[in-house]
C-alpha cells in the first residue's frame, strides 16, 4: 500500500533534483551529476567536531583535531554534511534568505545521513534560535525548517520555545574571536524543565566559526543539559 501511494505520489509529483531539475529516484535526491559537485565531508575527519582531514592523513579510528585535543571544544559531537563553497552555498544563502524552500528535504536528508554513524540517542532537536525581529522579517526560521525532518527521525522533541535569543548587529565577516564576542550572552534558557537531562541536537544551515554551537552549548549545559551535539548543512573550513 505504502509503495503504490509513493508510486502514485511520483506519478502526480515526479521526484526532481532541486538543484537542476532532472528526474530522480526519491524526493529530496540529488542527480549524480550535481551529487558529484559537491564537497561531502567523510572520513578522515575530527572525531569530536567534525573537521575534515586530507585523505592521506591516518590518525586512527578516532582522530582529533588540534582544536578538539586541547580540550577547547565542549560539545560532544558536531557534524556537517558539506563544506561550505560555491555549490553549496548556492543551495543554502536562497534557502536561508529568499524562501527556496525546495532544498529543505534535501538539506535535512543529508544532515541526517551525516549523523548516522554516530548512532545518537537524542531527546530533544533544538534549532538555533532567531531573534524575533528577524523572523518577523524573514518569515521563518530556516533552522527550524531544516530541524523538523531531523526530529522526526530520532523520535525526538522539536524545541523551538524554551531558549530565546536576543537581537545583535549582522556579525558580516569578523573575527572568529570578535564572533565569540558578539555572540556572548544572547541565548537565554526559558524553561529549564525541558532541557534538564535531556540529550539535546543544536541545527543550524552553516557553522562559520562554531561560536554560536558553543554558546548555545554552554547556556544549555548550565540549564542541565546531559549531552549535547550540533549538527549543520555546511561548514566553512578554515586551515588550522
Ligand atoms: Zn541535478
Ligand atoms: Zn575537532
Amino acid at each position: 500500500m505504502v509503495k503504490l501511494f509513493k508510486s502514485l505520489l511520483n506519478f502526480i509529483y515526479p521526484a526532481v533534483c532541486p538543484v537542476c531539475g532532472d528526474l530522480v529516484d526519491a524526493h529530496g535526491s540529488l542527480c549524480g551529476k550535481c551529487w558529484s559537485r559537491f564537497n561531502w565531508i567523510s572520513n578522515p575527519k575530527c572525531f569530536k567536531c567534525g573537521y575534515p582531514f586530507p585523505a592521506d592523513l591516518d590518525l586512527g579510528s578516532t582522530p582529533l583535531c588540534p582544536h578538539c585535543a586541547s580540550g577547547e571544544c565542549d560539545l560532544d559531537f558536531i557534524r556537517s554534511a558539506c563544506v561550505y563553497d560555491d555549490v553549496s552555498k548556492n543551495i543554502m544563502l536562497p534557502f536561508k534568505h529568499a524562501s527556496q524552500l525546495k532544498y529543505q528535504a534535501l538539506m535535512s536528508k543529508v544532515m541526517i545521513n551525516c549523523l548516522r554513524d554516530l548512532n545518537l540517542e537524542v531527546d530533544v532537536v533544538l534549532p538555533v534560535p532567531l531573534a524575533y525581529k528577524r523572523i518577523f522579517k524573514r518569515g521563518y526560521n530556516q533552522a527550524t525548517l531544516l530541524a523538523k525532518p531531523i526530529a522526526k527521525h530520532f523520535n525526538a522533541v522539536l524545541d523551538v520555545d524554551s531558549v530565546s535569543r536576543k537581537y545583535r548587529q549582522d556579525m558580516g565577516h569578523k573575527s572568529t574571536k570578535q564572533r565569540r564576542e558578539n555572540v556572548r550572552g544572547v541565548f537565554s534558557v526559558k524553561n529549564k524543565d525541558n532541557i534538564r537531562g535531556k540529550k539535546i541536537l543544536i541545527v543550524d544551515d552553516v557553522m562559520t566559526s562554531g561560536a554560536t554551537f558553543y554558546e548555545l552549548n554552554r547556556v544549555l549545559r548550565k540549564a542541565g543539559a546531559s549531552a549535547v551535539y550540533a549538527v549543520s548543512f555546511c561548514r566553512v573550513v578554515h586551515a588550522i
